[in-house]
């Protein structure tokens, strides 16, 4: 984990760095990502840094997530879009080592089909039962 000086998302948190801020609550940061997949696209952060949603206290879920569906709504309605996609990078493809939920406005036809889901299939429905006892294994 970076020191907080060193962390951009702490930097726009603390007002070093400028971003267009669009939401903020007690524990939560939203503001437009500055190269966005199409335009109203939002980053949430948790105001405290936390790089990944496994290192997330328990206490801030519900805020982030709570936050994630008030700027979804409002995100949609603002671009006038048919829905929405809410994401996260934990680590792989993680720019920036603080969490960040993206709200990134989404249209019928706007060509992301397919392109960030490619999909793959079980060699058989053994194999996809062997992969739900490894996950609830993991589970406890
Ligand atoms: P990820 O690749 O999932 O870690 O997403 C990081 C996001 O942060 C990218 O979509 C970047 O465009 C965005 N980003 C990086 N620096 C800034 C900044 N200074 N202001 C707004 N968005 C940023």
């Amino acid at each position: 984990m970076p020191p907080a000086s060193t962390c951009l998302f702490c930097r726009i948190v603390d007002g070093e760095v400028n971003a267009a801020t669009v939401f903020e609550s007690d524990d939560v940061l939203g503001f437009l990502d500055h190269a966005p997949v199409f335009p109203g696209h939002v980053l949430l952060v948790p105001k405290v840094h936390h790089a990944t949603l496994t290192d997330l206290p328990s206490a801030l879920l519900t805020p982030l997530f709570e936050a994630s569906q008030r700027v979804a709504r409002a995100v949609a309605a603002a671009v006038e879009a048919d829905g929405t996609w809410v994401s996260m990078n934990n680590v792989v493809s993680q720019s920036v080592p603080h969490l960040h939920v993206h709200v990134v406005p989404r249209r019928r036809k706007d060509g992301l089909r397919g392109f960030y889901w490619p999909r793959t299939k079980y060699a058989s429905v053994d194999e996809m039962a062997e992969m739900a006892v490894r996950i609830k294994t993991a589970l406890g």
